[in-house]
């Protein structure tokens, strides 16, 4: 009866515990993946402001003033920074 009890204490105490950090790293590596899968599949901006065609994300970015620039490519190679 004691020792039921202190292995329900250790599992109240531990595998919990340990449930929960994996359960946090699985967030955070879904959030990081989700984030690479949102850069690289990022569609076209739009147009390029000088020739008109279209533009694609480099995977470049930069942040100014706190914002998220991402910078996009015409396949003339003129680049721009764009805030999502
Ligand atoms: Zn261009």
């Amino acid at each position: 009866m004691t020792a039921k009890v202190d292995i329900t204490r250790a599992e109240a105490q531990g595998l919990p515990m340990k449930r929960k950090s994996i359960a946090l790293v699985s967030i955070l590596a879904g959030l990081v993946l989700a984030s690479v899968a949102v850069a690289t599949l990022e569609p076209m901006s739009g147009a390029c402001p000088i020739d008109g065609g279209g533009m694609y994300f480099t995977g470049q970015t930069k942040t100014v003033s706190g914002k998220l620039l991402y910078q996009y490519k015409c396949p003339q190679g003129h680049t721009t920074w764009v805030v999502q």
